[in-house]
């Protein structure tokens, strides 16, 4: 980056940051205008000023800040209601995230939400697929609530489909069951009615009942999505809708790679 583009940001005041050309402000105060945008409902707005953050990090190789901004417009175009184009603007995310290298955090970030939109058009196969990258994944992190959650939702999956495999789904529900048993972790009323709450006894499987609402499974969106760069921020409103906030840290400019 050239020195010479090294003024006081308008916005934060800072010096020693590289400055967008037309706008006279950081990087980062970039990011947060857009953001403010999507929070106040300016979704196309919102876009503008994120298309500008990915070509303005672009410029500065900060290529991780760019996936962020692309982020941001495919938030913003969910919200505008045009899912597919959102969808595939996260799965480009997740290209760019894993085109990075291994970033688990990013990467499961995209993978639970990209898993959202396969759900909406129930697409068995590809919950799979998804479900078995998660899992690998939460292993490597230890996360092991949501492990227990993949583990459901690939078990009600596997009953879902045409050609279910009756055995692997209640192994499936064993797993998850042992996992949340072990967190302490209250069943979910639907395991108590069934009685699978031993991972060890005799169950009665299948069950007379397979949930025909897969998103009292799928519960990562009302939690707090963490990358190492960003927070996305979920929150469920009573009447149903989500709300959708997100920010993101500085880089260290200047100093070695980004
Ligand atoms: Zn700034």
């Amino acid at each position: 980056m050239s020195e010479g583009s090294k003024q006081i940001c308008s916005s934060c005041k800072k010096s020693d940051l590289p400055l967008h050309f037309e706008m006279k402000i950081c990087p980062d105060c970039l990011f947060k205008r857009a953001g403010h945008e999507f929070k106040t409902g300016n979704f196309v707005a919102a876009i503008e000023l994120h298309q500008k953050g990915v070509e303005f990090d672009l410029s500065l190789n900060d290529f991780q800040g760019a996936e962020l901004n692309l982020q941001g417009i495919a938030l913003a175009r969910d919200r505008l209601g045009d899912y597919e184009i959102a969808e595939e603007l996260f799965r480009a995310c997740l290209d760019e995230c894993r085109e990075r290298g291994y970033d688990p955090k990013s990467e499961h970030h995209y993978l639970c939400i990209i898993l959202d939109y396969i759900l909406e058009k129930r697409n068995y196969d590809e919950v799979e697929q998804i479900c078995n990258q998660l899992l690998a994944i939460q292993r490597d992190l230890g996360y092991r609530h949501e492990e227990a959650l993949t583990l459901t939702l690939l078990a009600w999956s596997t009953l879902n489909r045409e050609n279910k495999d009756l055995e692997k789904s209640e192994q499936l529900y064993r797993e998850a069951v042992r996992i949340l048993l072990e967190l302490n972790i209250p069943l979910d009323i639907w395991f108590h009615k069934h009685g699978y709450t031993d991972p060890d006894s005799n169950w009665n499987f299948p069950p007379k009942e397979i949930p025909e609402d897969f998103r009292k499974f799928w519960k990562y969106k009302e939690e707090q999505q963490f990358t190492d760069r960003v927070v996305v921020n979920f929150e469920n409103r009573d009447d149903g809708s989500v709300v959708i906030t997100y920010e993101r840290t500085t880089p260290v400019f200047g100093k070695g790679p980004l």
